[in-house]
């Protein structure tokens, strides 16, 4: 950290392409080399006993420190304005990584409403095995947070924008009830990725990325990262990660760097994206509600305007025919392709109540604002007029 605290800073799309890079200078090679190895050799007995003592500084064996890995998690880190990184094997691996290594038995974990689903269901393990309690709530309000915070409460869980609803928590507000209560912010911030919203600035502790969606941005890597202080990353990494062994392969941690050299040009095409798609969407007669922070009659305009750098890719939006008319407009759409997952340069189309969100029972479906007819759009970097061409042909089948 030292070298960066010295150094210049430099924008986000200079330190996305940049940061964490060592310069090689046996090959010069310009890209980070793959270090397709699972050990390191020591020169000495003594050299190895000091690294495993960790008096000394050096690589051991891949699951507890690689170099390709490494560049990684130095690239997001700095992108997050957070002091460390550590990379994970998926979104997965890094939330339960990370949730385990702070909280224990009899401990209490406050979550927003309408979590991601396999993140909902680790708090149901973890509540059910473990005896680690949880509570959600929707964290519109002061008095909201507070109602719901217990003496044991030590996790603060967020996601903002939340899936497929689009509500927004306010940051700032919930790192200050935090900061009373004594509780850790932890933020999953794969909606936005670091280059729209950087939760660490607001005062929050520790932020996650499935980097399977725009950290890798092109759907071919599963993949997860955590950011924040050293000495929890430092925990977590000789704790759960070395001892769960969700780690990222360096293959892989290679594709997200090279995707991340992008990231800057990649989100301001799927904000423009957005925003046209939204507004085509928002006066389409068949349309009969559009979720997108971007647009002006969206309720938490004003607070997506104060605390994201751009409005993002991602929408939700409801047909006044119901679930039967989403259907047939998602069986119809050609360009737009049917599958979860999001933030790829691929325009990609799913249906919520069937697919990301059908572990949730109904009733609290309901209560989360997640109608059986909502269709989700992760708007890609396609031309713009193709997207909306293929929305309105589909549309018309409707
Ligand atoms: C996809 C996703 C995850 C899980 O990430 P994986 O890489 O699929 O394990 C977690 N949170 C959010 C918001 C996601 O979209």
């Amino acid at each position: 950290m030292n070298n960066r605290q010295t150094k210049k800073k430099h924008g986000l799309s200079t330190t996305a392409i940049h940061a964490g890079h060592k310069s090689d200078v046996q090959t010069g090679s310009l890209t980070t080399p793959i270090y397709q190895t699972s050990t390191f050799v020591f020169s000495s007995v003594e050299e190895g006993a000091r690294r495993f003592a960790g008096v000394e500084a050096g690589y051991v064996y891949s699951r507890l420190g690689n170099p390709t890995v490494q560049v990684l998690e130095e690239k997001v880190a700095a992108l997050e304005k957070a002091e460390a990184g550590l990379a994970f094997a998926s979104g997965m691996a890094a939330v339960s990584s990370v949730l385990m290594a702070l909280v224990q038995t009899g401990d209490h974990i406050l979550g927003t409403k309408g979590l991601y689903g396999c993140t909902y269901g680790l708090l149901n393990l973890m509540k059910d095995r473990f005896h680690v309690d949880y509570t959600l709530c929707d964290m519109t309000d002061e008095d909201a947070i507070r109602a719901k915070l217990r003496p044991t409460t030590r996790v603060i869980y967020v996601e903002t924008p939340i899936n497929p609803t689009m509500k927004l928590v306010d940051l700032q507000l919930v790192a200050k009830v935090a900061k009373e209560a004594g509780a850790y912010v932890v933020v999953d911030n794969t909606f936005l990725s670091p280059y729209l919203q950087r939760p660490i600035e607001h005062g929050c502790d520790l932020v996650i990325h499935s980097a399977t969606k725009y950290i890798g941005g092109h759907g071919d890597v599963i993949a997860g990262i955590a950011v924040g202080p050293k000495p929890i990353l430092d925990t977590i990494r000789m704790t759960t990660l070395k001892d769960m062994g969700g780690i990222l392969a360096p293959f892989d941690a290679y594709l997200l760097i090279r995707g991340l050299k992008t990231l800057g040009v990649r989100m301001e095409r799927h904000c423009e994206n957005g925003m046209r798609v939204a507004e085509f969407l928002h006066h389409h007669p068949k349309v009969a509600a559009v979720y997108y922070p971007g647009l002006r009659h969206f309720s938490q305009h004003n607070l997506a305007c104060r605390q994201m750098d751009g409005f993002g890719g991602i929408l939700s939006f409801e047909l006044k025919g119901g679930l039967e008319s989403g259907i047939r407009m998602m069986n119809h759409v050609q360009l737009c392709k049917r599958a979860v997952s999001l933030g790829d340069v691929d325009s990609l189309i799913q249906h919520p109540a069937s697919m990301t969100h059908s572990v949730i029972p109904p009733e609290e479906r309901a209560e989360m604002g997640i109608t059986d007819g909502l269709i989700r759009l992760s708007v890609g970097i396609e031309d713009v007029e193709d997207i909306i061409d293929d929305l309105d042909m589909a549309l018309s089948q409707a």
